[in-house]
Parts: structure tokens; sequence; C-alpha cells
């Protein structure tokens, strides 16, 4: 029996996030991994913001908490 592995996209806004914007260290490989080419995807708070037409704020985390700045 064969099993078909189907690669994940990556998040269609990865290039235009504000994620990447935030973080200038490699915490945000983090992140990346687990949401933007991860299984989490689909749950990513910014993502629904950005879905809705809404304005992500800046310090806002794919889990939806906030980022101290
Ligand atoms: S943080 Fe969320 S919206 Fe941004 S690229 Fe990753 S999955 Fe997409």
């Amino acid at each position: 029996m064969h099993t078909i592995i189907k690669e994940k996209q990556a998040c269609i806004y990865l290039d235009r996030c504000n994620l990447h914007k935030t973080f200038k260290t490699n915490s945000k490989l983090f992140w990346i991994a687990t949401y933007c080419t991860g299984s989490k995807q689909s749950a990513c708070m910014l993502r629904s913001y950005k879905d809705y037409g809404c304005t992500v704020p800046e310090n806002l985390l794919p889990n939806g908490s906030f980022l101290e700045i």
C-alpha cells in the first residue's frame, strides 16, 4: 500500500505578513514552521484578520497573543 504525502503549501500571505516585520531574530522560524508553512496555518490569527480585510495589529502573534513591543 502506498502512502500519498501531500506537500503543504505556504500561506498566501507569507511574503507580505506583519510577522516577518515584527521579528528580526530566528525566533520567527518557530512561527513559520508551525503556522506559515505548517499544519496550523488555517488557525493563524493574522490570517483571519487578513481574510476579513481587517488591519492586523503589529504585535499580534499567530496564536492570538500579543508580543510586547
Ligand atoms: S503569520 Fe499567519 S498570515 Fe502571516 S504568513 Fe504566517 S500563517 Fe500567514
